[in-house]
């Protein structure tokens, strides 16, 4: 059996192939024919330029239906894809490709002077320009292709990705993905989520990123299922769109911004039957203020580049605010102490992770490989957390950003949850910053709402009421937005940066 993960979705396209498979904002439409001939005549190209069997496909290409063909394109010819953020600039995409050294990069036609001399200095043999208006030498060399091709043969263990985490903790690092990985997650979540005929997914999530390449876009080509693509998310776009979706998934970020417009409510969100939320945690508050407003709940969900999706709250059953749920089926999720033995309900400790889904390693790192999974193969998601009595799954935090301040463990996310229930605050970061005394100390970084008047004595003095003293900060900084990068992930490492210098 071909296990290339293309021929997977081939295998469930719908049996209308005129039907649409992906409309753009602009009202363009592609059938799953325009994408069957489309990926065609790609895939022609490229196995034409007679590459490695190993070869890496590296784009930084802007969202479009032709971006996400040109996956489906390397797939099918049986190269590895490494899409990059549409963010990065030269000393980004020069750290990129002198890791990945791909032999074909495609990039936006506006960025192909700086791209190309970076790429053809480290190597790279070909480069062709994408826009995400149908212009560049991509498609006009593709044109002239065959429009069949015969999808290449892969088995499982091969690679089908090369997908950089988001460098929320530090430098990114290359995730390497089977054709096995993605479609063992793929199918899991077809089932555990019960996509339906008919479903129509709103995807407003960027490509190179695993939410909205291998959890949204998969969902749908595995399902059959039409997507409806915006170029970016934009309130007021999805507002207007969701009533013609049944599915939408998002970062939490998403869901605040779609509630601070005040026509957003329970019509707009009539026919749709599921909204997902994941990549950051999804505030309480946030759970609760959506449920109000649209009468739905909000499913959330865990996982990393490394490892796809590895726990999600249930479809059917109750879905509880504050954690991610139970592990998907096939993944195994334990939470362990400092000795590696696992924590009893209700006990904080380190997160591991075994399964088909779990990736093959750090591309180029094998000691960091060999150092992030523990003897009895389970890998090390640096992320810190508890299952509860009925095995629900809390995340409250990395095991990077616990602080220990005068020998004790503080959670940031505990006190985090303490200051956004004061009056005024919008949201807040806590970090650990150096202390001659403590060693670390206790720090907390907020976000105020508009016209709030809160000094730090009162944080300070109100926490001091509410919970153990060694958890109180020790300083509270005012700024008018937490850094996030295009995730919505907060870069606790700059806040450290910018607040750690005493
Ligand atoms: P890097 O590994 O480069 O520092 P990153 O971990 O942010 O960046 P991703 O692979 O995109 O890169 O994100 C995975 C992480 O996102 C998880 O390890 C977890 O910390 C966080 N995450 C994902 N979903 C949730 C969620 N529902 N709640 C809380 N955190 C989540
Ligand atoms: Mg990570």
């Amino acid at each position: 059996m071909n296990a290339n993960l293309y021929a997977l979705f081939a295998s469930r396209f719908p049996k209308d192939r005129q039907a649409c498979a992906i409309e753009t904002h602009d009202g363009k439409y592609y059938s799953w024919n325009d994408i069957e001939r489309a990926s065609a005549k790609i895939a022609n190209l490229l196995a034409g330029l007679r590459l490695q069997p190993d070869a890496r496909i590296a784009a930084q290409v802007e969202k479009s239906a032709e971006a996400l063909i040109l996956y489906l394109a390397v797939l099918r010819a049986g190269y590895t894809w490494l899409p990059l953020n549409t963010a990065y600039r030269a000393a980004e995409i020069s750290y990129f490709i002198d890791d990945a050294e791909p032999e074909v990069v495609v990039c936006s036609p506006q960025n192909f002077g700086w791209v190309s001399q970076i790429a053809f200095a480290s190597g790279t043999r070909h480069v062709f320009t994408l826009g995400d208006d149908r212009t560049g030498s991509l498609l006009t060399r593709a044109a002239l292709q065959s429009n069949s091709f015969d999808t290449v043969h892969r088995d499982a263990n091969e690679l089908a990705a090369i997908l950089y985490t988001s460098g929320t903790t530090g430098r990114s690092k290359g995730a390497m993905l089977t054709h096995g990985n993605l479609s063992h997650n793929a199918r899991v979540l077809q089932q555990y989520w019960q996509w339906q005929p008919g479903d129509v997914l709103l995807h407003a999530l960027p490509l190179f990123h695993i939410h909205g390449l291998f959890v949204a876009a998969h969902g749908a080509l595995l399902n059959g299922s039409k997507m409806i693509f915006l170029p970016r998310f934009d309130a007021a776009e999805v507002i207007r769109q969701l009533p013609r979706a049944t599915v939408f998934m998002g970062v939490p970020t998403y869901y605040v911004r779609l509630l601070a417009e005040p026509s957003f409510g329970r019509e707009q969100c009539s026919g749709v039957r599921l909204f997902i939320s994941g990549s950051a945690p999804l505030l309480t508050d946030t759970f609760h203020d959506f449920a109000q407003r649209t009468g739905h709940t909000i499913l959330e969900r865990y996982g990393m580049t490394e490892t796809a999706m590895l726990t999600s709250n249930p479809y059917q059953g109750e879905r509880r605010a504050g954690t991610v749920g139970p592990a998907l089926p096939g993944v195994s999720v334990r939470v362990v102490d400092k000795e590696g033995k696992p924590c009893a309900a209700g006990e904080i400790g380190d997160i591991q992770v075994r399964g088909p889904n779990v990736f093959q390693g750090y591309w180029r790192m094998p000691e960091k490989t060999a150092e992030e999974f523990t003897a009895d193969g389970y890998f090390r998601t640096g992320d810190v957390g508890r299952f509860d009595e009925d095995g629900y799954l809390s995340i409250v935090g990395r095991s990077k950003d616990l602080i220990i301040s005068g020998g004790y463990n503080v959670y940031p996310k505990e006190i985090e949850s303490v200051i956004d229930e004061l009056e005024g605050v919008l949201e807040s970061a806590v970090i650990g910053v150096p202390h001659p005394d403590f060693g670390e100390a206790v720090t907390a970084v907020v976000v105020l709402r508009d016209g709030a008047g809160l000094s730090e004595e009162r944080v300070i003095d109100t926490l001091k009421q509410r919970i153990a003293n060694y958890k109180v900060p020790k300083q509270v900084h005012f700024v008018a937005e937490l850094p996030r990068n295009t995730m919505g992930k907060v870069q606790k490492n700059l806040l450290r940066e910018q607040f750690g210098k005493r």
